[in-house]
């Protein structure tokens, strides 16, 4: 696997492979790689020549300090898991490669950055719009990869790719579950064992949820009834459970099978943020 620091050399390198005719599958990731990744660098690895994998813990993404600082950072381990997965490209660039101090362009998206991960993280998505809009520029891949675990920014980068007209091929990736259920996350490792029990309220919501409104019942009373549950449950802070359109991420007020639903939740256990969703149908 070979692994670049600087922008100007990957450029180079994947330039020459393009000119031969090879397909380049992206995979853009902040690292504390877990099989949730390792299973977009697989899809990655079978359907295009090479694949290159970012690592970049984007500054301009986070609106806690402390998320970003505590953040982690198994570097070598995160190289070693790629060449086990058959990656072939690294892609490792610091702050000051990627941002120059007089950057003034900034990225909206609309309602799709005010709700649902939007309203809790103010300028959460103008920061990874950037970002994925700098790494498509530089990387110029064929086809990318994101996973479904993250529903609102698939969203968001599809709008990204269809407005600015870039000739990328997006895959979603079906989320990546532990035994338990809870979806696989970088931040699950700060978990504490009884944190991690607690942690499994959201994934049993979801498919509580989605069983009640598969029995008939309305979205606004299945709302309200998991919003209750996690009122009970200590240690965990619900910050939304929404039952959406999944191609418009818009609220539904009734289910019909001719439309696409999911239902989206994020909270905290403890100060550990988690997000999941699931599919109705
Ligand atoms: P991150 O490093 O958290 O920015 O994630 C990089 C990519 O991996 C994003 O496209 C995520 O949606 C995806 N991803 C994260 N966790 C999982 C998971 N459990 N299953 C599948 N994909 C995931």
């Amino acid at each position: 696997m070979e692994t670049f620091h600087d922008i100007t050399s990957l450029c180079q390198y994947l330039g020459e492979k393009q000119i031969k005719g090879q397909s380049i599958g992206f995979v853009p990731t902040m690292g504390a790689l877990h099989r949730g990744h390792l299973r977009l660098i697989s899809e990655s690895v079978k359907n295009n020549h090479l694949t290159v994998c970012s690592i970049f813990v984007n500054p301009t993404q986070f609106n806690n300090s402390e998320d970003l600082d505590k953040y982690p950072r198994p570097l070598e381990r995160d190289l070693e898991l790629l060449r086990l997965e058959g990656c072939d490209v690294a892609f490792i660039p610091d702050v000051s490669e990627m941002y120059s101090e007089e950057r003034i362009l900034s990225m909206s998206f609309g309602y799709l950055e005010e709700i649902m991960e939007g309203k809790f993280r103010p300028n959460h998505f103008k920061g990874v719009g950037l970002v994925v809009a700098k790494l498509f520029n530089i990387v110029r891949p064929h086809r990318a990869y994101f996973g479904r675990k993250d529903l609102q920014q698939f969203v968001l980068i599809r709008k990204l790719v269809e407005e600015l007209n870039f000739q990328i091929e997006l895959h979603a990736v079906d989320t990546v579950r532990e035994d338990s259920g809870l979806a696989m996350s970088s931040r699950n490792v700060r978990l504490s064992e009884q944190e991690r029990q607690q942690a499994m309220i959201f994934y049993r919501s979801l498919i509580k949820a989605k069983s009640m409104l598969k029995g008939g019942h309305a979205p606004a009373e299945v709302k309200s009834t998991i919003e209750s549950d996690f009122e009970k449950q200590k240690n965990v802070s619900l910050e939304y459970f929404e039952i959406v359109d999944t191609e418009t991420l818009l609220h539904i007020s009734n289910i019909s099978p001719s439309r696409s639903v999911s239902i989206c939740t994020a909270g905290y256990v403890g100060k550990i943020r988690l997000i999941d969703n699931i599919s109705l149908f």
